[in-house]
């Protein structure tokens, strides 16, 4: 058997859509798909969106409307993609690099205060597997030492925090921004894509400006003003109609993607209890205060010659598994930004963390087949 990391799922009206879009006439951005695709976003989650031809586009807007300027401190995590951290530094911020949890992939809360300073001006949230950060406690902090929240929520489509009064809130809708990917790997997918949700009623209005290459054009195409012009700065962040008409037809099956892929994901834990037993690896945790959106499935390995092991095992068997994040604070571009502190929980997911295959058109019969070559293979370990 072959079994892949990944495969883009499709629903099979995206190339019905775009036809559509294109019949139309109209393939530029902000057009009746990307407003189809608003709307869905308001209607499902209460989302203030606009579409970006990235997460990486959505995050450098947020960090145009935040004014960030050379000497802010901007704290990230460290076992991140680059595009948390790539378009403050852009900016000429300083990056303060966090730690992660003991217990999970996203960041530490409890390191933040040591880490803010009168310089700070936001920090970067990622919602590591879909799964929340300590929200609560985030939100505290960054009130009471008025700072700005931007949730990158590139994996965290659908995915909740639920407040200590048991509310639900959608990831993304809490910071003062959220962005998401729309990238082939991802739930949801148009190619590359993405969207920034625009929480904070004051940046809602320079955000289309910025979207539009610091033009004023969405308001005059509204029929709010007479003419349009250059009013700030900006750039080409939106994203043709062909990517919205192709997204619009994943947003349509969004719950049945979502519903497969957290199925497969409780299969795999279900079945993969015998690695904790046999103290080889750890299953994720999901504290209660968030939920799983199925986005991906990953062990932690107690020793990094085990998880090596197990790709190189699985490999041969015709399973593809894969790491993660090189923590930024250890890389190339970002070690000489980084102070020096020791990271060792960015380290050890570094070192430890195994992704599995989950896409919607895995068949459980595959998953099986994953299972049995992991446990096939710590026999020999
Ligand atoms: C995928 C990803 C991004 C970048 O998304 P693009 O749409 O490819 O720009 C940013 N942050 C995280 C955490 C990601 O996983």
């Amino acid at each position: 058997m072959k079994i892949s990391f990944n495969k883009p799922y499709f629903t099979g009206k995206e190339t019905k859509y775009i036809e559509d879009g294109v019949k139309s006439g109209k393939i530029s951005g902000n057009g009746k798909y990307t407003k189809l695709c608003h709307h869905f976003f308001k209607e499902n989650y209460g989302f203030d969106s606009l579409l970006t031809t990235s997460c990486t586009d959505a995050l450098e807007m947020a960090a145009l409307l935040l004014d960030i300027n050379p000497g802010d401190e901007i704290i990230v995590p460290s076992y991140t993609f680059v595009s948390s951290a790539l378009p403050f530094v852009m900016r000429g911020a300083k990056l303060v690099f966090v730690d992660s949890r003991k217990d999970h992939p996203g960041l530490d809360e409890s390191q933040l205060y040591s880490l803010i300073s009168n310089k700070t001006k936001a920090i970067v949230v990622v919602h590591y597997a879909g799964v929340a950060c300590n929200m609560d406690e985030i939100s505290h902090i960054a009130k009471t030492s008025n700072i700005r929240i931007i949730e990158d929520a590139a994996h965290s489509i659908d995915s909740y925090f639920i407040t200590k009064s048991g509310r639900y809130l959608p990831l993304g809708s809490i910071g003062d921004f959220g962005t998401f990917s729309f990238h082939e790997t991802k739930n949801i997918i148009s190619g590359e894509g993405g969207m920034l949700v625009i929480n904070e009623r004051k940046f809602r209005k320079r955000a289309e400006i910025i979207w539009e290459k610091g033009t004023n054009r969405s308001a005059f195409f509204r029929g709010e003003i007479d003419k349009y012009g250059w009013v700030d700065i900006g750039s080409s962040f939106l994203p043709s109609e062909i990517i919205a008409a192709f997204l619009f037809a994943q947003l349509e099956e969004l719950k049945k993607i979502q519903r497969r892929r957290t199925e497969l994901w409780e299969r795999y834990y279900t079945a993969l209890e015998f690695l904790e037993k046999r103290g080889i690896a750890k299953r994720p945790t999901i504290p209660k205060y968030a939920t799983n959106n199925g986005h991906l499935f990953y062990l932690l390995f107690h020793e990094e010659h085990k998880r090596d092991f197990m790709i190189r095992s699985l490999k041969k068997m015709g399973v593809h598994s894969v790491f993660h994040y090189l923590s930024l604070h250890k890389s190339k571009y970002y070690s000489s930004k980084h102070d020096g502190r020791d990271l060792p929980m960015a380290d050890f997911y570094s070192k430890n963390l195994l992704r599995l295959p989950l896409y919607v058109e895995l068949k459980n019969t595959e998953v099986d087949y994953v299972v049995d070559s992991i446990y096939k293979t710590i026999k020999s370990i």
